[in-house]
C-alpha cells in the first residue's frame, strides 16, 4: 500500500505541475477591473463626405476595442470635426489628444493608403496616441509606416491600453496645447 501510494502522490505531483500554468492563467484575465466612468467623444462628419462609411468604421473598430471612451456621431455638440481635400502635406489630425479637433484626410493619401486605416489611425490621435512609424502593421499609429498593403484598422492590445490608461479619469481636459499632427509618409 505504502508503494503504491508514493507512487500515485508522484503521478499527481507531475500532473499538477504540468496543469498548473494554464489552470492559472484565466484567474489572470478575469482580474481586470470593470471600468467606471466612459467618456463620450462626439464627431461631425459632414465635413468628409467623402469618407463617411470609412469614419463610422474606423470609429467603430476604436469602440469595440476600449472601454473608457466612445466615439458617437452627433454633430450638434460635436468637439471633433473630420474634413477632407487636397494638402501637399498630407492627412492630419489638429487636437489635444484628447476628444478635441479636427481630422483632415488628403485625398491623394486615401487613394495611396487603407482608407478605413487612416480613419482609425487619425482618430488614434484624438485618443492622445503618437505616431509610431517604425511599428508593424498589427499596431495602428504605425500608420504608413508599413506601406500602402498595410490594411489593419483595428489598436493593437498596448495601443488599446494605452487609451485606456489615458481615459481613466474621463473626459476632463488634458491640458496639453492643440496641434497639429502631420502624416509625413507617402
Ligand atoms: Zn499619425
Amino acid at each position: 500500500m505504502k508503494r503504491l501510494f508514493a507512487v500515485g502522490a508522484a503521478g499527481i505531483a507531475a500532473l499538477a505541475l504540468v496543469a498548473g500554468p494554464a489552470s492559472a492563467a484565466p484567474a489572470n484575465h478575469s482580474a481586470a477591473a470593470p471600468s467606471l466612468k466612459v467618456a463620450t467623444v462626439y464627431f461631425d462628419a459632414s465635413g468628409a463626405p467623402t469618407f463617411y462609411n470609412q469614419i463610422l468604421a474606423g470609429v467603430s473598430h476604436w469602440n469595440a476595442s476600449v472601454s473608457n471612451v466612445q466615439f458617437v456621431e452627433s454633430p450638434g455638440n460635436a468637439t471633433l470635426y473630420y474634413t477632407e481635400g487636397n494638402d501637399p502635406a498630407g492627412s492630419y489630425a489638429q487636437t489635444d489628444g484628447h476628444g478635441n479637433g479636427t481630422i483632415f484626410i488628403d485625398y491623394t493619401q486615401a487613394q495611396e493608403y487603407d482608407q478605413v486605416r487612416i480613419t482609425a489611425h487619425e482618430s488614434g490621435h484624438v485618443l492622445g496616441l503618437p505616431d509610431d512609424y517604425s511599428g508593424p502593421c498589427s499596431e495602428l499609429m504605425s500608420g504608413g509606416g508599413p506601406g500602402p498593403s498595410c490594411t489593419n484598422s483595428y489598436p493593437d492590445s498596448n495601443e488599446i491600453a494605452e487609451v485606456n490608461s489615458m481615459w481613466a479619469g474621463g473626459l476632463a481636459p488634458s491640458g496639453h496645447p492643440m496641434q497639429r499632427i502631420y502624416e509625413t509618409q507617402h
